[in-house]
C-alpha cells in the first residue's frame, strides 16, 4: 500500500488544517465547570411551573431564563459534539458528549410544562402578551407558541395524545427496521467479474456502471425484493399516513399536509404551486431525457439508465489553497463584505479540513451563538469538494451574519431559508467555473453536474412531494392504499416526469417502498423551493441587479426573526407566486440547450 492510501492519525494533521475549539473552551476542566453550573440549575427550572398565567412579569422572567439556559446549553453541547466528531473512538469525548446530551434531555423534560401552560391561557390573554413591552424581547417565540392555540386541545385530550405518542411512531420504526435491517438483496456480477451482494449503499453505484448488463441485473434483482414484500411495505406506509391524519384531524387541521406546512407558516398553495410549476416545465425535462438517450447511444432508454454518468469524471485535482481561492473567486458577486467574512473563516481555523482516523464522515457547518460557525470536512482534492466547501461556507456565513445582528432568541434560522444560503454559493461557484474553464470536456462536465443537481433536487423531490400529497389525500378520503394503487400511481407520476423517451420498467413502480422520504412528513419539497430560490437569486446577482445583493444580505442577517416566507420576500423572492420556480426552471432550460451543444 502506498503512503497516499493511508488515513492519517489526528496527531499527524497540521494545526493549520484543524479547527480551533479553544474559542469555546480552553480545556476539559473549563467545560466541566460549566457543566456543573448548568446541572446545579436543573432543580430550579420548574420554579415558574403553575405560575405562568399569574402575571406577564413571571412569563417574561421564565422566557428570559429559558433563553439564557438554552444559550449556555448550546455552548456546552457544541464543544462536546465537535470534540467527539474529531475522533469517534475517543472514549473521553464520547462520554462528555453523552453527558451534554443527557443534560439537554433532562432540561427539555423539566421545561416541557411551559408551552402547554401558556396555551391553556385564554386566547385574548395570549394575544395581549404580544403587545406587552416587557415581552418585546420574546415576541418571536411567543408568536409561534400562540399560533398553536387553535390546535391545542383540552388537558384531558392532550394527555391522551401524549400517551399515544410512542405507539404512533410504530409505522416509521417498522419501516426503518424492515428496509434497513431485515431486507437481504441478491447478488450481481459486477463489471470487474466480482460477485457483489446488492445493498442500499451499493445500489446506486451499480446503476452507475458503464456495463449495461450490470445496471439491468442490479435494478431487476434489487426491486424483486420489494415486489415480494409489497404488501408489508404498503401496510406500513398506510399506517404512517393514517397516524398523521389522525393527529392532524384531532388537532383540527383540515389535513395532514396543512398541519405539517403550518410549522413553517406555509400554506398548501405554496406546496401545490411548486408541483404545478414543475409540471408546467416537464417538456424541458423530457428534452433532457432525450439528450440522455442520445448521448448514451441507446435505442431504448430504461429506468436503469438514469444514473450512468453522461460525462467522464475530470482528472483535475485541487490542493486546499487552490480550492479556497476558487471558492473566494466564485463568491465575488456576494460583495466585498461577504468575501471578507469568508477570508476570515479560512484564515482563523473555523474549518477542520482533512480526514483522520475515527473522524465523523461527510461535511457540515455547526456552531452556536458563542462560537465561530465551524465547518467539518473530509477534504479530498476533487471538484466535488469545491462545491462542498462553497455549500458549508454558505451556512457558516449565514450563521455569522445572523449571530452578529440578532439577539440569541431570534438567531436560529429554519431549513426553509438555510438551504438557500448554501445552494446559492454552489450555483455562483458553478457559474464562475463555467466562465473560466475553457475546454469542451470541462464545460460538459460542469453543465452536466449542474443538470444533475437540478434533476435530483428540483424534479425528483417535487415528484416525491406530489406522490406524498396524493397518497396522503387518498388516506384522508378513506381509500385503502393497496400495493397496486401505490404502484400504479407511482408509475403514472414517473411516466409524466420522464416523458415519451423513457421505457417505464414496471419495477420502478415499487420505488415508493425503497425511498425513506415518504416518512419525513412533507419535508422534501423544501429542497426544491430552496434550490429554486437560490438559482433565481444567483441569476439576478450575475445579471448585475444592484438591489438584489443588499436584500439578500439583510435576509441572512435577519436570522429567524421573521417567518421563512417573509424573509424570502424581503430578499426579493415571493414564493406565493410560481414566478421564482419558473425563473429557476428557465436556468435549467438554458443548461439543457448548452449541454445539447456540447455533447
Ligand atoms: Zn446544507
Amino acid at each position: 500500500m502506498t503512503e497516499i492510501g493511508k488515513v492519517k492519525e489526528r496527531s499527524e494533521v497540521p494545526g493549520s488544517m484543524k479547527w480551533d475549539l479553544s474559542k469555546l473552551y480552553g480545556s476539559t476542566e473549563e467545560w466541566g465547570s460549566d457543566l456543573d453550573l448548568l446541572e446545579a440549575q436543573v432543580p430550579d427550572i420548574g420554579r415558574f411551573k403553575g405560575r405562568l398565567s399569574t402575571s406577564k412579569t413571571v412569563i417574561a422572567e421564565c422566557l428570559r431564563s429559558q433563553d439564557d439556559l438554552s444559550r449556555a446549553l448550546g455552548k456546552l453541547y457544541t464543544w462536546a459534539h465537535l470534540k467527539h466528531d474529531e475522533d469517534l473512538n475517543d472514549t473521553l469525548y464520547q462520554s462528555l458528549h453523552d453527558k451534554a446530551v443527557n443534560l439537554m434531555t433532562r432540561i427539555g423534560t423539566e421545561t416541557s410544562y411551559m408551552v402547554p401552560e401558556l396555551l391553556s391561557m385564554p386566547k385574548e390573554d395570549l394575544e395581549s402578551l404580544l403587545k406587552d413591552p416587557t415581552l418585546e424581547f420574546a415576541r418571536v417565540p411567543l408568536r409561534s407558541i400562540i399560533r398553536q392555540k387553535d390546535h391545542y386541545l383540552s388537558k384531558e385530550e392532550e394527555r391522551l395524545l401524549a400517551m399515544a405518542a410512542e405507539s404512533l411512531e410504530a409505522s416509521s420504526k417498522t419501516y426503518r427496521m424492515l428496509n434497513d435491517a431485515d431486507l437481504r438483496f441478491p447478488s450481481v456480477v459486477d463489471d470487474k467479474g466480482a460477485e457483489v451482494e446488492i445493498s442500499h449503499g451499493r445500489f446506486i453505484s451499480l446503476l452507475m456502471s458503464r456495463d449495461r448488463r450490470v445496471r439491468r441485473e442490479a435494478f431487476e434483482r434489487f426491486y424483486s425484493v420489494y415486489v415480494s414484500h409489497r404488501n408489508t411495505f404498503a401496510a406500513v406506509l398506510e399506517g404512517e399516513l393514517k397516524q398523521r391524519s389522525f393527529v392532524s384531524s384531532a388537532r383540527n387541521y383540515p389535513s395532514a399536509l396543512h398541519a405539517s406546512l403550518d410549522e413553517d407558516e406555509v400554506g398548501p398553495e405554496i406546496y401545490n404551486g411548486l408541483i404545478a410549476a414543475v409540471r408546467g416545465s416537464l417538456d424541458v425535462f423530457h428534452r433532457y431525457v432525450g439528450i440522455r438517450k442520445r448521448s448514451l447511444g441507446l435505442d431504448e432508454l430504461h429506468m436503469y439508465d438514469v444514473y450512468v454518468p453522461l460525462v467522464e469524471e475530470l482528472d483535475r485535482t485541487f490542493e486546499w489553497d487552490e480550492a479556497c481561492e476558487l471558492v473566494i473567486s466564485g463568491l465575488q458577486p456576494l460583495g466585498s463584505d461577504y468575501i471578507e467574512l469568508v477570508k476570515e473563516g479560512l484564515s482563523s481555523n473555523w474549518i477542520d479540513v482533512l480526514e483522520n482516523r475515527g473522524k465523523r464522515s461527510g461535511a457540515y457547518s455547526s456552531g452556536c451563538y458563542d462560537s465561530p460557525p465551524y465547518i467539518l470536512m473530509n477534504y479530498q482534492e476533487n471538484i466535488k469538494e469545491l462545491f462542498t466547501l462553497a455549500h458549508e461556507m454558505g451556512h457558516s456565513i449565514h450563521s455569522l451574519l445572523s449571530h452578529r445582528s440578532q439577539p440569541h432568541i431570534t438567531a436560529d434560522y429554519r431549513i426553509f431559508v438555510a438551504e438557500v444560503a448554501s445552494t446559492l454559493n454552489e450555483s455562483l461557484l458553478m457559474e464562475r467555473l463555467l466562465n473560466e474553464w475553457g475546454t469542451r470536456k470541462e464545460q460538459a462536465f460542469l453543465v452536466n453536474h449542474y443538470l444533475d443537481s437540478f434533476k435530483g433536487t428540483v424534479f425528483r423531490q417535487t415528484m416525491f412531494a406530489e406522490f406524498e400529497r396524493d397518497i396522503s389525500a387518498m388516506v384522508e378520503r378513506n381509500i385503502p392504499l393497496t400495493p397496486a394503487l401505490l404502484t400504479d400511481h407511482y408509475l403514472k407520476l414517473n411516466r409524466d416526469h420522464f416523458g415519451p423517451d423513457m421505457v417505464m420498467d414496471p419495477e420502478i413502480g415499487l420505488e415508493w417502498a425503497r425511498i425513506p422520504h415518504f416518512y419525513y412528513d412533507f419535508y422534501v419539497y423544501k429542497y426544491a423551493t430552496s434550490f429554486s430560490v437560490a438559482s433565481a437569486i444567483s441569476s439576478r446577482l450575475l445579471s448585475g441587479d444592484k438591489e438584489q445583493l443588499g436584500r439578500y444580505l439583510s435576509m441572512l442577517s435577519a436570522g429567524g426573526s421573521k417567518p421563512p416566507l417573509e424573509l424570502l420576500r424581503d430578499a426579493g423572492v415571493d414564493l406565493s407566486t410560481p414566478a421564482p420556480i419558473s425563473e429557476a426552471l428557465r436556468v435549467f432550460s438554458d443548461l439543457v440547450d448548452r449541454f445539447n451543444g456540447l455533447s
